[in-house]
């Protein structure tokens, strides 16, 4: 069982207003959702990540959802473990493109 630190709301705030109220992910904006966004430990504290704004970003649902506490996944066309998209480290406009109708999300490809 794991037991869940709750963040400072000075520490939540400073993380919502460092993402613009956007999903960090997905870029979702916040005042669209319907569900209150969470705030996802990059590196979950099982693993050793901390409370640190360094580990923390703001999340929508769907995408806290999708990602749970996994820092890698198999990529489905090499079969290789690849880092999941991290946004303290990586830069989103060179992993993702909108569709020109701005609806969906598609990866870059190399
Ligand atoms: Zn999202």
């Amino acid at each position: 069982m794991s037991f869940r630190r709750k963040l400072s709301a000075e520490i939540q705030q400073q993380v919502r207003i460092r993402a613009n109220f956007l999903c960090e992910f997905c870029h979702a904006s916040k005042q669209w959702q319907y569900v209150q966004f969470t705030i996802d430990h990059l590196l979950p504290i099982a693993q050793g990540g901390t409370d640190s704004l360094d580990n923390l970003a703001l999340a929508c649902f769907h995408c806290n959802r999708r990602k749970t506490d996994q820092t890698n996944a198999i990529d489905p066309k090499t079969e290789q473990s690849v880092s999941l998209f991290n946004p303290r480290r990586d830069r989103w406009n060179e992993h993702f493109i909108w569709s020109i109708d701005g609806l969906i999300i598609h990866p870059r490809l190399n």
